[in-house]
């Protein structure tokens, strides 16, 4: 297999430290053992090292929502990239268009977190994706290679091995409304395309490329049986260990 899929879930600001530790507990009793799709859940900062705690010794693979460039300093309230890897995860969601849209954080931005996640041996997962209003105004995928190319400004092919891209759609997140899998084909193939242009076949080929927006167990396997989608970024859905089961056991 080319791409083994990823199934990551992002819990967003849910979640007491004890909540947390209960829904991995149950998550790594039910999906501790798999090892055809790779699972990665990202809590928030606070439960990081309780639910790293909960999958030690599993398969599942632990990731933070977000992080700051700097490697450490006065910024207060951040968090920096040793820091995360300090509690032994492996992934961070960068760019996530609710970090976009509430913190104003711009391409530029984002590029200096994901060149830092990658000089501190942690995975980026770069969402990207177009509001409604772009959508409707057919901007889609100019939002989209803008935010690509943006993001992975500096980026080495040797690097971009380690980047998950998830391609979000923002009228698409926390709503209900999911893309049609036309609709996430489309903008997966042309990102895949991109790819290709900025590091060649052979790379682009192997990068995993994650849906998101209301992605759960009833429109999952549809969309994950589409040529260019390797797995799916996971919010609502991911609160639940019944619900990320079957999400996982639909990537398999
Ligand atoms: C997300 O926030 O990354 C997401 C995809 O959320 P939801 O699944 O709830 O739409």
């Amino acid at each position: 297999m080319l791409r083994k899929k990823l199934i990551a879930g992002n819990w967003k600001m849910n979640k007491t430290v004890p909540e947390a530790a209960t829904l991995a507990q149950e998550i790594a009793a039910e999906l501790g053992r798999v090892t055809d799709v790779d699972i990665v859940v990202c809590p928030p900062f606070t439960a990081l090292e309780t639910v790293g705690k909960a999958i030690e010794g599993t398969t599942i693979k632990l990731g933070a929502q977000n992080m700051h460039p700097e490697a450490g300093g006065a910024y207060t309230g951040e968090i920096s990239a040793p820091m995360i890897r300090s509690l032994f995860a492996t992934h961070v969601i960068l760019g996530h268009s609710e970090r976009r849209a509430y913190f104003g954080e711009t391409d530029a931005f984002i590029n200096k977190k994901v060149l830092a996640a990658l000089t501190n041996q942690l995975r980026p997962i770069l969402c990207v994706g177009e509001t409604l209003a772009e959508r409707e105004a057919g901007s889609t995928l100019k939002v989209v290679q803008t935010q690509t190319e943006g993001a992975l400004a500096g980026v080495t092919a040797e690097q971009v091995n380690n980047v998950v891209v998830a391609y979000e759609p923002v009228w698409a997140i926390g709503t209900g409304k999911v893309a049609t899998t036309e609709q996430a084909q489309e903008v997966h193939a042309f990102i895949r395309q991109l790819l290709t242009k900025l590091y060649g076949e052979t790379v682009a080929q192997k990068i995993r490329i994650l849906y998101g927006g209301s992605m759960k167990p009833s429109n999952a396997p549809q969309l994950l049986t589409q040529k260019d989608i390797d797995g799916g970024l996971i919010g609502g859905a991911a609160l639940e260990a019944r619900s990320f089961v079957e999400l996982v056991s639909a990537a398999a």
